[in-house]
């Protein structure tokens, strides 16, 4: 895998106007920042709300930034007109978490899929040729392009918007949510299919997502996020095996074990509360309300995201980040720091 980014994010935010002539702006993504490599996948997990899915909108151009940038293939996107961009809409695509909302009901699948290659020139017989190999590809019978969404199940009508990303060759797919509408049988077949495809393709996948044992099973990364902001950022082994942000370990204590005496034994950690508001967000570290290691220096200084130690490929944004197993393996975690989790340092 080349160690060039194909996309780079950085110091990415968005801020929505609040409700009410005085309110607040709200600062739903708050300088986000990282890297996909050409066929690598990196998974973006965290709760309904904490950013992740407007973050991948941004990527696409769904959204406009409020700073920051975005970087394709070495290429500053973030402020390229629309007809500048369209080129590039080729090889940057979007997989949507509702498949039957995000597909028109009164289009052919033909058209749906032929859409972006009509877009990008193509004529309709090229279209609707390369619509009917889609088909086949994301394990669909071509012989049903001429019927409508309503007729396929969700998970097919999954596999028809995979198709339609997949229409003009993209290097990059952004996946928001691409499972969680679905049965539990039907997500794995859609999550084979992800893979399948991109080892065929050699795709790039960001994926977006709140399940975590759906986005440890695809990704070779993940990227932790908590109210608009990457709290940890790693190889999948390192932050699945060894959790050191504790909104991460609480996330991962709360993942059920397929072993049911290890799932009775395990220890879950519950977070008090709700995640607070993003039009106000606390001061210092934003999971201080909610972390049972919050000392003084938290609910003052927020932490930057910073590896933990040399030779670490993992970033966490905390002031006391833990070591030790994943909940649930039986061991606590500790302090990187050896303290007791009460002292102000
Ligand atoms: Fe918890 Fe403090 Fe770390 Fe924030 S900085 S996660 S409050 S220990």
């Amino acid at each position: 895998m080349s160690t060039t980014p194909l996309l780079s994010v950085r110091d990415l935010t968005m801020t929505f106007p609040g409700r009410g002539p005085r309110a607040a702006r709200v600062r739903a993504v708050d300088g986000v920042s990282f890297d996909i490599a050409p066929g690598e996948t990196l998974g973006l997990v965290g709760e309904s709300g904490c950013g992740k899915s407007t973050t991948g909108r941004m990527i696409v151009r769904l959204l406009e930034p409020t700073s920051g940038s975005v970087t394709y293939d070495g290429r500053d996107i973030t402020r390229l007109p629309q007809r500048a961009l369209k080129p590039l809409r080729r090889e940057l695509q979007m997989v949507f978490q509702d498949p039957h909302s995000s597909l028109n009901p009164r289009r052919t699948v033909a058209r749906i899929i032929s859409d972006p290659l009509l877009v990008h020139g193509s004529s309709a017989a090229e279209a609707r040729r390369r619509a009917a190999e889609l088909m086949e590809l994301v394990g669909l019978i071509p012989e049903h392009l001429d019927r409508h969404p309503h007729e396929f199940s969700g998970g097919q009508a999954q596999r028809i918007g995979i198709a339609r990303a997949l229409a003009t060759g993209p290097r990059l797919v952004v996946a928001d949510e691409p499972v969680s509408a679905l049965d539990v049988s039907v997500q794995a077949q859609i999550v084979n299919l992800m893979e399948r495809l991109q080892a065929e393709l050699g795709l790039a996948y960001l994926f977006v997502a709140h399940d975590l044992s759906v986005v440890k099973r695809v990704c070779d990364r993940v990227a932790v996020m908590y109210l608009g902001r990457i709290v940890e950022i790693g190889p999948k082994d390192r932050v699945y095996g060894d959790p050191a942000h504790p909104y991460t370990r609480a996330l991962l204590s709360a993942v059920p074990l397929p072993d049911p005496a290890a799932e009775r034994a395990r220890e879950r950690i519950v977070l008090a509360g709700d995640p607070p508001s993003p039009a106000a967000p606390p001061p210092g570290c934003t999971f201080h309300p909610r972390c049972p290691k919050a000392r003084d220096v938290c609910r003052k200084e927020p932490p930057p995201l910073r590896i933990t130690a040399a030779g670490e490929a993992r970033e966490v944004a905390c002031h006391f980040p833990e070591t030790g197993p994943a909940p649930g393996d039986g061991a606590r975690g500790q302090d990187a720091s050896g303290g007791s989790g009460r002292d102000t340092p």
